[in-house]
């Protein structure tokens, strides 16, 4: 049995995997994500070590190791060019790494990553041209086309999140305003949330978000189901908004499947029936050619860890 070893290094966690070759998650462990480049790297590489002795493997074991991080990553150079969650600039993640790790390190944007672990074993496996948004505090995007990803030539590419979906709208966290994840992020459908019940008293929402713990990106998609009419519109409108990105990305790209991740894909139906439906008025020429299968993503943060621990092999 060969196995891979993918690191999550997340802004609160590093996350460590180890992979067996039917992709399985065989063990894992983890610990907090300090303060300080060195210590990070550090870290991830103690983490590493810990995962594979829990696997009874040395890291010597491996052909390679994988990283993926919610940052803007360069994996040509093996720069973490920035990451909001840290301010980090320009470290160099791939060289440092490997002072602490015997093989070669490779790195990717952590939506990426999710794209090729549901393409090894998730709902893209068989699928060669795949598109996967990652609906959580951000909008993530990964693209595989052809078989292999796609992240543009300086590595830093689909960035579906930032493509403009209003001309000056929304302000996003990138500085940019009108981004699809201005839109379609759940940090987005809480502010739209929170607009409507502002101005609906009477809505069920607010009876919801007292009785969890606030404002979520479940309350207007649970009361929605239960039939309030103001949630049902915030879910409608909400569903608009990811329905105009997702049409745009398929008439870029006409993926085989989107594929729908992140902490909102598990509204399930509620959210990718009426996305189905509304996707069809942005496809160009959508009465004849049709659109590609809009489904949920099935391996949750596996998705993650997976797809990183087979970078080396992509
Ligand atoms: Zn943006």
């Amino acid at each position: 049995m060969q196995y891979r070893i993918g690191i999550d290094l997340g802004g609160t966690a590093i996350k460590v995997g180890i992979v067996d070759e039917t992709y399985q998650v065989i063990c894992s462990h983890q610990q907090p994500t300090v303060e300080g480049f060195e210590l990070v790297v550090a870290d991830m590489a103690e983490t590493a070590r810990i995962a594979a002795e829990k696997a009874g493997l040395r890291l010597e074991d491996f052909p390679s190791v994988g990283v993926g991080s919610p940052s803007c990553i360069n994996p040509y150079t093996g720069l973490l060019v920035f990451s909001n969650n840290t301010n980090w600039r320009n470290m160099p993640l791939k060289q440092e790494l490997e002072k602490h790790i015997p093989v070669p390190v490779f790195i990717e944007n952590d939506a990426n990553c999710a794209v090729v672990g549901e393409m090894l074993a998730g709902a893209a496996k068989g699928y060669r041209h795949v598109l996967m948004l990652t609906l959580g505090t951000g909008v993530g995007g990964g693209l595989i086309i052809n078989g292999r990803l796609f992240s543009g030539g300086d590595g830093m590419g689909a960035e579906l999140g930032h493509t403009p979906l209003v001309a000056e709208g929304e302000p996003c966290t990138c500085g940019i305003d009108g981004c699809l994840e201005a839109y379609a992020s759940v940090t987005a459908l809480i502010r739209q949330t929170e607009e409507a019940m502002s101005k609906n008293p009477e809505s069920r929402m607010h009876a919801h978000a007292a009785a969890h713990g606030g404002v979520s990106g479940r309350t207007a998609f649970d009361c929605a189901r239960k039939g309030d009419v103001v949630a049902m519109r915030v879910v409608d409108q909400y569903c608009t908004y990811l329905a105009a990105g997702i049409g745009g990305f398929i008439n870029i790209f006409r993926p085989e499947i989107v594929l729908l991740g992140g902490g909102l894909s598990g509204a399930g139906d509620t959210l990718l029936e009426p996305v189905r439906k509304k996707v069809e008025q942005f496809v160009f020429a959508h009465d004849i050619i049709g659109a590609p299968p809009i489904e949920k993503a099935a391996l949750g943060n596996a998705a993650g860890t997976i797809g990183a621990a087979y970078l080396g092999d992509i």
